[in-house]
Parts: C-alpha cells; sequence; structure tokens
C-alpha cells in the first residue's frame, strides 16, 4: 500500500472511588436502577459539586506514571450538549487547562521499542446509561457523576497492531497503580480511535475518522483494520474521506457511519462556575510520587538485569502485576529464574487459560513450583513427569516432594532397568530400528518416545538416547 496509516486513540477510564466525582454517591456497580442518584447527579437546579478528592489523587497518579506534565492549576469546563442520559445538559470536563499533558509510553514493537505520546490527561464524569427497548428507553442514573479519565494519544501509531500495543501497555500500567478495574467488556475502559491514511512520505495529516463501539483490544485491532481498507480503497478510487463519527460492527466486522464529527465549538466550552480553580499542594503529588510502585518497563529492565532474562520474556514477566511478584519469589527460591520463567509462559499459562482462572486464582504456591523446579534441575524427576506433577500438585495441594515418593515418579536412570525398556521397545519396533542403522537419525527420536512411555515418563531422556544409539550401533 502506498499510503502510511495514522492512528490517534482516546480513552475513558473509569476511576474506582468508592463515591462518584461530584457528590457522594456510591459508584457500587450493579445496584438496582437510579438507587445511587441524588439531586447532583440528576442535574436539579441548585445542587452543587463538590469535587472527590480521591479522584484526583487517582488522576494525578496516572498522570505521573504516564510521565506527564501536571497542570498547577486545576480547573474545571462545562461542555454543553444536549442527550437524555445527561439531565444537566452539560459535562463538567477540563478543556483548556486538563490535567496533565505531553506524557509519553513506550510500547515494543518486535524487536524495537516505540515512543508514543500522550497529548492529555483529564477528569470528567460519566453520563447516565440508556436501554433501549422496542417501544420505549429506560434510563439509569447510577452511572452519572462517576469518575472518568480520559488519556489521549498523540496521532503517533502506524498500524492497527501498535494501537493494539498501546492499549496493552497502558492498561499493564493502570493495573499495576490499582486505579481502574480496566475492563473494557465491563465498560470500566473505552476506546475511540481515530484514523487517517496519508501518501507516504506526506507529513500534513489526512482527513480522520473516529470509531467507536469496540468492546475489546482485539475489537480495536478488527475495526482499525476494516477501516484503513475502507479508506484506502477510497482513496485509491479517487474518493474523499469525510470527517466522521463510525460504529464498529462486531458481528458484520465493519464500521458503519454515526454523525458527522462535531467540533469544540459546538460544545460552547466555558469554565464551571461552581467550581473554583485551586493549586495542587505540593506534598499531595509528593506523596503519590513516594507512593508510586515500580513500574512495569523498570520492572522489565531489573529482570533482564538480575535475572539474564531476553527482553521478550522479561516484558511478558513484567507485563501484569501478579505474573511479575509470583514470577520473582519463584526466582528467588529457585536460583533458575529462566526456567521459572518458561512454566509460567508454558504450561501454567495453558492450565489458567484452560481453567478461566488469573493468577491470583491459583492455588499453585510459587514455594511449590520452585521445589518442583529443584527436583528437575538436580535429576530427580524428569521434565516430561513434571508436566503431569503439576497438575496434581495444583489438584491436590500437596508438596511435590511428598507426591513424587509417594507416586514413585523418580526419573529411573539405573542401567539395568533402562536397558531392560529399550531391548523391549527394539524388539517392538524393528522397522524403526532398521530406519535407524540405514542412516535415518531422526528413527532414535521415536524409539526414545517409545521408552518413555513405558517408563511412564520415567527415565533419563539423555541415557535412554545415548544407550539406544550405542546398541543400535551395535557397539554394546
Ligand atoms: P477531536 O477534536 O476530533 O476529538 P483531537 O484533535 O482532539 O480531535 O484528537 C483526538 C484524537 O485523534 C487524538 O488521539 C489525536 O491523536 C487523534 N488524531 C487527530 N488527528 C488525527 C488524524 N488526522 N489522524 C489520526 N488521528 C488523529
Ligand atoms: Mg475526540
Ligand atoms: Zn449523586
Amino acid at each position: 500500500m502506498s499510503y502510511e496509516i495514522v492512528i490517534g486513540l482516546e480513552v475513558h477510564l473509569q476511576l474506582n472511588t468508592k463515591s462518584k466525582v461530584f457528590c457522594g454517591c456510591s459508584t457500587d456497580f450493579g445496584s438496582a436502577p437510579n438507587s445511587q442518584a441524588c439531586p447532583v447527579c440528576l442535574g436539579f437546579p441548585g445542587s452543587l459539586p463538590v469535587l472527590n478528592r480521591k479522584a484526583l489523587e487517582l488522576g494525578a497518579k496516572v498522570a505521573i506514571a504516564l510521565n506527564c506534565r501536571i497542570a498547577e492549576k486545576i480547573r474545571f469546563d462545562r461542555k454543553n450538549y444536549f442527550y437524555p442520559d445527561l439531565p444537566k445538559d452539560y459535562q463538567i470536563s477540563q478543556f483548556n487547562q486538563p490535567l496533565a499533558q505531553a506524557g509519553a509510553l513506550n510500547i515494543i514493537c518486535g524487536e524495537t521499542e516505540k515512543n508514543i505520546r500522550i497529548r492529555r490527561v483529564h477528569l470528567e464524569e460519566d453520563t447516565g446509561k440508556l436501554f433501549h427497548q422496542k417501544d420505549s428507553s429506560l434510563i439509569d442514573f447510577n452511572r452519572s457523576g462517576i469518575p472518568l479519565l480520559e488519556i489521549v494519544s498523540e496521532p503517533d501509531m502506524n498500524s492497527p497492531e501498535e494501537a493494539y500495543l498501546y492499549l496493552t501497555a497502558l492498561k499493564s500500567i493502570l493495573e499495576y497503580i490499582d486505579v481502574s478495574d480496566c475492563n473494557m467488556e465491563e465498560g470500566s475502559l473505552r476506546c475511540d480511535a481515530n484514523i487517517s491514511l496519508r501518501k507516504k512520505g506526506d507529513t500534513a495529516l489526512g482527513t480522520k475518522t473516529e470509531i467507536k463501539n469496540m468492546n475489546s483490544f482485539k475489537g480495536v485491532k478488527a475495526a482499525l483494520e476494516y477501516e484503513a481498507r475502507r479508506q484506502a480503497d477510497l482513496l485509491e478510487n479517487g474518493g474523499r474521506i469525510n470527517q466522521e463519527t463510525r460504529l464498529y460492527n462486531a458481528e458484520k466486522g465493519v464500521t458503519e457511519p454515526m454523525r458527522s464529527k462535531e467540533e469544540a465549538h459546538d460544545y460552547r466550552y466555558f469554565p464551571e462556575p461552581d467550581l473554583a480553580p485551586f493549586d495542587f499542594e505540593e506534598s499531595f503529588l509528593n506523596a503519590i510520587e513516594k507512593d508510586m510502585p515500580e513500574l512495569p518497563e523498570p520492572k522489565k529492565n531489573r529482570f533482564v538485569k538480575d535475572y539474564q532474562l531476553s527482553n521478550y520474556d522479561a516484558a511478558i514477566m513484567a507485563s501484569d502485576k501478579g505474573v511479575a511478584d509470583y514470577f520473582e519469589k519463584c526466582a528467588d527460591l529457585c536460583d533458575n529464574p529462566k526456567t521459572a520463567a518458561n512454566w509460567l509462559m508454558g504450561d501454567i499459562s495453558a492450565y489458567m487459560k484452560d481453567n478461566n482462572i488469573s493468577i491470583k486464582d491459583l492455588s499453585l504456591k510459587p514455594a511449590q513450583l520452585s521445589g518442583m523446579l529443584k527436583m528437575i534441575d538436580s535429576g530427580i524427576i524428569t521434565g516430561k513427569v513434571a508436566k503431569t506433577l503439576l497438575i496434581e500438585i495444583i489438584q491436590t495441594g500437596k508438596d511435590p516432594e511428598k507426591l513424587v515418593k509417594e507416586k514413585g515418579l523418580e526419573q529411573i536412570s539405573d542401567i539395568n532397568l533402562l536397558e531392560a525398556a529399550i531391548n523391549q521397545v527394539i524388539a517392538e519396533n524393528q522397522k524403526s530400528a532398521e530406519d535407524f542403522r540405514s542412516g535415518k537419525d531422526n528413527a532414535v527420536m521415536f524409539l526414545v518416545g517409545k521408552v518413555m512411555q513405558k517408563t511412564k515418563g520415567r527415565a533419563n531422556p539423555n541415557k535412554v538416547n545415548e544407550m539406544l544409539r550405542e546398541k543400535l550401533k551395535g557397539v554394546k
């Protein structure tokens, strides 16, 4: 394609405060409709907003984690528009002077890192939620006034894949600092994707469309892939892009026009008179900085340095805080960080996927995993046995050492026992033995597999390999 894709993302994040951003109503999810709505939520005349300190604190935490410059003064503005989910007819938001600006985060695309700039981070309130029925619509105001943080990137991404990586990296940071559930399916994280094309080499931005209504990161990627193709086809055929908002239709896998794009002046922004501007106290920000945990990127770098993991493995180990803590405990207990990482990325990750659980629900303790890894390292059990042992440890909760003794799973290195199994296997698989003798080196692997089967995975595979070769060559 002779076009370059340009993407900028707007992410709305529900901050997990106990009460709403401008009133004391609860933010609990799933309560009876309209049971958490007061005159402020409902926009009654004369009701007054009061800023929730915790919401401001969580917003500032995000801004610091994203390396933003934080505003000296906090101000709010009214964004005016009419919609049934917004009875005040305006949303309290921030316009000219957002909470924070000019941040950045790194994404890893294959072997290279790319810096994606964050344009702004601002605080605003959520709206009510509409439920459209056949002949009527219902509205629940429990959601109105839940604190939202809008995180707007610069148009620095050049493929749907990069947009996906940005969202993944952002979510990882947000989860580390524990500011939101970050659940796209449940709507606590929402993403609008802006995309345009331009001729390769051009510096001016092309006309963009904004896509809404995706409910997973994969959905964002798929919607952007569709939209990039749609725009390219249009441009190839001499058409022009209409600046508009489009909805992603996940069932059909297409984007459909929703409305022509509104401009900032349509909203008649003006300063919110009910919330006086104020300065951040230095101690407020200092306390947040002091409490900031180690973030995914520095953690990844430390894993490379301290545990000699590859960049790739370290990034996976550091991307989720639960996994990172788990990995670090194992690595310290078993002196073999690389193996611990391999098991976490391999069998354990597969187990969690199969059972639809996350690491915090995993009953396998780091000490049990490291106990098992130590037994592999010291040759007490084979890697093959460990695979089934792992599941048994999880299911029974027993210590690996105990289980190995109970079930007699120790590795067999006894020459006589191995020789007996090998003789049997050769007798039963004459064809493969012949193949090996006539030069097919691979045939030996098949025979090793058979010996492993016969010994229920307990035979020392290296020894078996060695003995089989000698035997087949007639050395012994
Ligand atoms: P709007 O006022 O339409 O919301 P903004 O300029 O505020 O537009 O940008 C919103 C988002 O769209 C930002 O993430 C920005 O990076 C992105 N963006 C702006 N212009 C383009 C463009 N031409 N192509 C792709 N993304 C863009
Ligand atoms: Mg926008
Ligand atoms: Zn309220």
